[in-house]
């Protein structure tokens, strides 16, 4: 069953999102050379707490595990789930993939952005375009009557068109009291299939794709994900409203 949200459950969706966007951009714009993912965390959790945000990575089981990090940074060819690290010093043409994912009032916001240290190379930067143009593509498939399907096939061909790698392991994902609800939203399928899209769910969208092949490997961290050939990834995530009319970002930054 993929939760419906209620108007006053939409309501505090609305105030997580806000907050969450305001949060990633704050993070965002602190990044430069020299700076460290640690550096970034602890900015991470003093902004968190500014706000009165509760992080949802930071003590985030998986078995055994437990995420040590208030957000997720992923450098290069890192993919998702980085741990931060005052080892981790950011250097010019270098790229970062910043997922902040936290709870006000109950409910979560999830969003996550790519940025450049400075100056990147030409693939690079077509890598994180194309990923923000398949997340943009995906959420404007996310409309009553559709399918989980249609978001898949439109973040699919984005992908396929500029012979970018699609990672399959990492899926997009319902979201609400939890981070992670259902349904799955994969970056790969067929329009039509899978569950059908109702006014009131809200998904958090999320292509990542790779200038490689799309296979993974984890780190002996436990946690981090990068791609096994070395190639570099990008990763764009909105958490987003479905509305009887045009699909609502939630995460989308208020100026
Ligand atoms: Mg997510």
């Amino acid at each position: 069953m993929i939760p419906v949200k209620n108007s006053e459950e939409v309501k505090k969706m609305r105030h997580v999102c806000a907050i969450s966007a305001a949060v990633l951009d704050e993070i965002c714009r602190h990044v430069a050379v020299g700076v460290t993912t640690a550096d970034l965390d602890d900015l991470t959790r003093s902004v968190m707490e500014r706000y009165g945000a509760e992080s949802t990575t930071f003590g985030f089981r998986s078995g055994k595990k437990i995420f040590p990090g208030y957000g997720c940074f992923a450098v290069n060819d890192e993919i998702v789930h980085g741990i931060p690290s005052k080892k981790k010093k950011l250097r010019e043409g270098d790229i970062i993939s910043i997922d902040l994912a936290m709870r006000v009032d109950g409910f979560v916001g999830d969003n996550t952005r790519t940025v450049a240290v400075g100056e990147i190379s030409a693939d690079v930067e077509r890598l994180i375009a194309v990923t923000q143009r398949a997340l943009k593509a995906g959420i404007g498939a996310a409309k009553p009557g559709n399918t989980i399907g249609h978001i898949s096939a439109a973040i699919q061909n984005l992908a396929d068109e500029n012979g970018l790698g699609i990672v399959r392991e990492l899926v997009g994902h319902g979201i609400g009291r939890e981070m992670h609800e259902p349904p799955e939203v994969p970056n790969y399928g067929v329009a039509g299939s899978g569950p059908t899209l109702k006014p009131g769910m809200t998904l958090a969208i999320e292509p990542m794709f790779t200038l490689g092949l799309p296979k993974i490997s984890v780190d002996s961290d436990g946690w981090t994900i990068r791609t096994a050939d070395g190639k570099w990834a990008a990763h764009s995530e909105h958490t987003v409203l479905v509305t009887e009319n045009a699909p609502e970002v939630l995460t989308l930054l208020k100026k």
